[in-house]
């Protein structure tokens, strides 16, 4: 919940009657023409509550002691605050009704800006469910609920007559949306965003690598691995052998050397040739 308190406009604790229980609450609109410009500029939704709060201060016929609601709701999704919990509110016509239901405006009108937008249905939502949470029940109803007037007007009401459901949470912009196992596929093992070896021939100028291009590089001197060990144990093998045999220096080493060349046969460890895949 976005909520701007009275602290916050800069108004004194409400003057308005104590009012802790009611049967619910009814939602209402401005009644009169509500410019657009409330759907990019939150200024102009503090400006236009703070007016109609110095309008009501100003109606020496209803002589209203505080702003006539006990919240509003802005385009942006704020709920801004009124007369605020367990006040009476002055918006709903008379005085038994203004005792039955607490009061939400949307800042919408009969003109202009008519259509409220998700973000203010929720907001006038967390209205209604903070009020319940501090005395008010389980009733929604508009202000023509029991009293001749258009308010909340046609887009509000029909809200209100479904129940003012919470409008479903707008989806978040999925960056995976749309993306196949290819391309995720593609992002993961061939995206140059990985830092090239330090051993890497091509360093100084290839300096990112792939996934995938570490991945045979690792392979590559795996294998490299395996065939000097296998030399290492052949010549190991030979000189076993060789202990304790009455042969001269010079034939011990050009039998080590052969079965040390016996030993890596072929096996294919070039790391330099296979790996420059980025
Ligand atoms: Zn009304
Ligand atoms: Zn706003």
């Amino acid at each position: 919940m976005k909520l701007v308190t009275r602290a916050q406009l800069g108004w004194p604790a409400s003057a308005a009657p104590t009012q802790t229980t009611a049967k619910g609450v009814k939602v209402h609109y401005e009644g009169s023409p509500v410019s657009t410009k409330l759907l990019t500029d939150h200024n102009a939704c503090i400006a236009e509550w703070k007016n109609i709060r110095a309008s009501h201060l100003a109606n020496k016929a209803e002589n209203y002691s505080d702003v006539a609601y006990n919240y509003a709701a802005c385009p942006h999704g704020y709920l801004l605050e009124g007369r605020g919990l367990r006040k009476r509110t002055g918006a709903n016509g008379n005085q038994a009704l203004n005792q039955a239901h607490y009061a939400i405006v949307g800042l919408v009108g009969s003109s202009g800006l008519t259509k409220p937008t998700d973000a203010m249905l929720g907001a006038i939502r967390d209205g209604i469910d903070l009020l319940r949470n501090n005395g008010a029940g389980s009733e929604i109803k508009g202000h023509r609920d029991g009293y001749a007037t258009a308010c909340p007007g046609p887009e509000l009401y029909a809200w209100v007559q479904k129940g003012a459901p919470r409008p479903t949470a707008l989806q978040e912009d999925d960056p995976m949306a749309g993306m196949t196992k290819q391309d995720i596929y593609d992002a993961v093992w061939k995206t140059d965003q990985v830092a090239a070896p330090d051993t890497a021939p091509d360093r100084k100028t290839n300096v990112n690598w792939q996934p995938q291009s570490y991945i045979k590089d690792i392979g590559n001197r795996v294998r490299a691995m395996d065939a000097r060990l296998t030399a290492q144990s052949a010549a190991i093998t030979k000189l076993a052998q060789l202990v304790g045999s009455d042969v001269d220096t010079a034939q011990v080493v050009a039998a080590v050397e052969k079965a040390i060349a016996d030993a890596v046969v072929k096996v294919s460890v070039d790391v330099t040739t296979e790996n420059q895949e980025s």
